[in-house]
């Protein structure tokens, strides 16, 4: 197939909803990691038309929502003394421990929202006497561009420029997650777009360690009805390995510039995550020769910690524990309106996808 398009086609997906009930025999909970693919299956109803046996289990994907409560109140006080933050724009509206950006930025702070983390070395570029802090945050998909920021603000002699980093990386999150006592998940749809650049090779000892099906999978609504039917076909065999359903974008190698560029400027470390804590080698710092770029060494914020909202459940949400419409702020405390928490906000939160989509599910 050609066109984008044709990946929304009705009849196709149809077809393949009905293999996917003539295959599956048993009951099977299948994982999608990606907030995108979350709003793919509940903004299209695609939930509600599988049948009761195939259970889709929302995952941790959506990097808003994962990002700690401490990034952001320390995005908040670079904001609250001087310093321009930049960001894209799903952060802003997130709370922190007690306001989001937005409401800092309402305060007086210049907080710019932005498509690329190399607007905001141009903006440095012209605020000599401004410090200007892009808040990267993201999976492998976002890390490229702000590793490409910090090589171009070395090459121009750019030092008031630094990056607030809150990078995690995909499989260590799916091991953390298959490694829960709790965990029920027989299959994961692997995230698209983060595979665009990582390549598959990082996968295959998951999938050994864990016998469990892999099937790296697109965002249209015929990407996740074949990507689940995949599944359910290893699973009915009692297979397990690797597939590449999304395999128009996602090649064995991946980017290699991009990935050369990641590993030239960030090295792996232990991060947390919002709602699940601490996961070992689950993220990106900065290497030591580039600490200079590093807003929490050079402003001196590493210190600052903020305990979870205690009522918001997004840990559990994430890691497919429960779901949206089970969280007894939801819809009533919580709304995109008023979050309580960053899947509520986020536009790949799997609360706000409940939210916006409700008539599109049964969620009893
Ligand atoms: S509905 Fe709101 S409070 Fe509940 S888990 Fe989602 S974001 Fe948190």
């Amino acid at each position: 197939m050609k066109y984008l398009s044709e990946y929304r086609n009705l009849e196709a997906t149809k077809k393949y909803l009905d293999l996917i009930a003539k295959t599956a025999t048993k009951t099977w909970n299948i994982m999608e990691i990606c907030g995108g693919q979350t709003h793919g299956l509940v903004k299209n109803g695609i939930i509600n038309l599988l049948p009761e046996n195939v259970r889709m289990i929302h995952g941790p994907g959506c990097p808003v929502c994962v990002t700690p409560l401490n990034l952001i109140d320390k995005a908040i006080e670079l904001l609250e003394n001087g310093v321009i933050v930049c960001s894209f724009g799903d952060m802003v509206r997130v709370p922190g421990s007690k306001k989001s950006l937005l409401e800092a930025k309402a305060n007086g702070g210049d907080l710019r929202i932005l498509y690329s983390p190399l607007e905001a070395v141009n903006i440095a570029k012209q605020n000599p006497d401004k410090e200007v802090v892009f808040f990267a945050v993201g999976f492998e998909t976002t890390a490229p561009a702000n590793a490409l920021s910090v090589l171009h603000a070395k090459k121009e002699n750019v030092s008031n420029y630094s990056i607030l980093v809150s990078h995690v990386l995909v499989p260590p999150a799916m091991e953390g997650i298959l490694d829960d006592e709790l965990c029920t998940i027989d299959a994961f749809l692997g995230a698209g777009h983060v595979c665009a650049i990582m390549g598959t090779e990082e996968y295959y000892p998951l999938v050994d360690k864990y016998k469990i099906p892999i099937v790296i999978t697109g965002f249209e609504p015929l990407d996740l009805v074949q990507g689940i039917y995949m599944a359910i076909v290893q699973l009915e065999k009692g297979e397990y390995k690797l597939e590449n359903q999304y395999s128009r974008v996602v090649k064995e190698e991946g980017n290699v510039a991009a990935k050369k560029m990641m590993e030239s400027v960030f090295e792996i470390a232990d991060r947390e995550w919002r709602g699940i804590g601490t996961i070992p080698e689950s993220g990106y710092r900065l290497k030591k020769e580039f600490l200079a770029y590093d807003a929490e060494t050079k402003f001196g914020i590493s210190s600052i910690a903020t305990p979870e909202n205690s009522t918001c459940i997004a840990g559990q949400i994430l890691k497919g524990i429960k779901k949206p419409h089970q969280c007894t702020q939801f819809g009533k405390a919580c709304t995109p309106a008023n979050p309580l928490g960053a899947p509520m906000v986020s536009s790949e939160g799997a609360c706000a996808a409940y939210y916006h989509f409700s008539n599109n599910l049964i969620t009893s």
